[in-house]
């Protein structure tokens, strides 16, 4: 069974493939982060060495080692990988050439049981020019026994040479909808926390599924929200200061950025009465009453004041100015 929630076509056109058994060496699997690339690519790769019948079964011994990640044809090249390669060597985000090289080395083996040799790189847009050089040369030539899963957040980020060499699947966030059901069904959560976390989940769906493994996820989103929400209301010291702790920390600082702009644009809902397209859910009340504070102007203007910062965020800009700018941009309660 296809554990992926969601991305039912690309599903579908993988399964009737394999099942034709026409089989490509390369696919390329982009989207937001969190949407399901790599689950998709996990369960490619146990759906090319299935020894069931309805593929991929999910309980052959294969499936089972690919998802206990100790199947010894099928190589998830992360940053684990990369530690046991560099053999203690500190990693880093990007992916060298050194991890190519093994890829690339590794590839002229023949599987040891299964059919297909498969190496899963998620997040193949950290790659260093060097590494994709390096591993262009394979997918021009890859050896009968390889298939290579990619995974991107968009094709525009790694070289055409290599994007043109795979399958492209681009993959779109799965709705609301499919969320919930998803975590009522196969994780047990009863309707109302379900409709909760896939609203705040809004398509993500491998946060989701950590929000409903770790509680402390949705403390901590309440927390973060509680403080948000204080800030309008807050002087301009306390406003600063909030810019001035976030300032050095640009992952956090996304988080939380990420999480405001939710929060605004579920103010712009609950102006023009779309009440039931709110990602916050559980904070109705207070969103229709914060809404009534703002003018629809000065909300449109500090969502795009957000989405703003959050371009800013990936061009290494001075972060904590731009967050002292956003935070005297920050519309006072009338
Ligand atoms: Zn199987």
């Amino acid at each position: 069974m296809w554990q992926v929630v969601g991305h039912e076509w690309a599903v579908t056109l993988l399964q009737n493939s394999f099942t034709r058994g026409s089989i490509s060496h390369a696919y390329l699997f982009t989207g937001s982060p969190r949407i399901g690339k790599t689950t998709l690519a996990l369960n490619v790769a146990q759906a090319l060495n299935c020894t069931g019948e309805d593929i991929p079964c999910g309980e052959c011994l294969s499936c089972r080692k690919v998802s206990q990640g100790i199947h010894p044809d099928v190589r998830m090249v992360d940053s684990a990988y990369q530690e046991r390669l560099l053999e203690g060597r500190e990693g880093s985000t990007a992916l060298g050439i050194d991890v190519i090289r093994s890829i690339k080395s590794d590839v002229v083996l023949k599987p040891f049981e299964g059919r297909w040799k498969v190496f899963i790189i998620p997040q193949a847009e950290n790659m260093t020019p060097g590494a994709a050089n390096c591993l262009l040369k394979t997918l021009e030539e890859p050896p009968p026994h390889v298939v290579l899963l990619l995974t991107a957040l968009h094709t525009d980020l790694l070289f055409p040479t290599i994007v043109s060499r795979c399958q492209v699947f681009n993959l779109r966030p799965p709705s609301i909808d499919l969320i919930r059901e998803a975590l009522e069904r196969r994780w047990g959560l009863e309707g109302e926390r379900a409709h909760l976390i896939a609203a705040l989940a809004a398509g993500r769906m491998g946060w989701a599924v950590e929000a409903v493994q770790n509680e402390a996820l949705l403390k901590e989103r309440n927390g973060r929200l509680d403080e948000l929400l204080s800030l309008p209301a807050a002087r301009r010291l306390e406003r600063l200061s909030f810019a001035q702790r976030w300032g050095s920390q640009p992952q956090r600082a996304k988080e939380i950025l990420t999480l405001w702009l939710g929060w605004w644009r579920d103010l712009l809902l609950a102006k023009e009465g779309c009440l039931d397209k709110m990602e916050n859910i559980d904070r109705r009340n207070a969103l229709v009453e914060e809404a009534r504070a703002h003018e629809l102007g000065e909300i449109k203007e500090f969502i795009s004041s957000i989405r703003k910062v959050l371009q800013q965020l990936e061009s290494n800009v001075n972060l904590r100015l731009a967050l002292e700018v956003l935070m005297l941009d920050l519309p006072s309660k009338r």
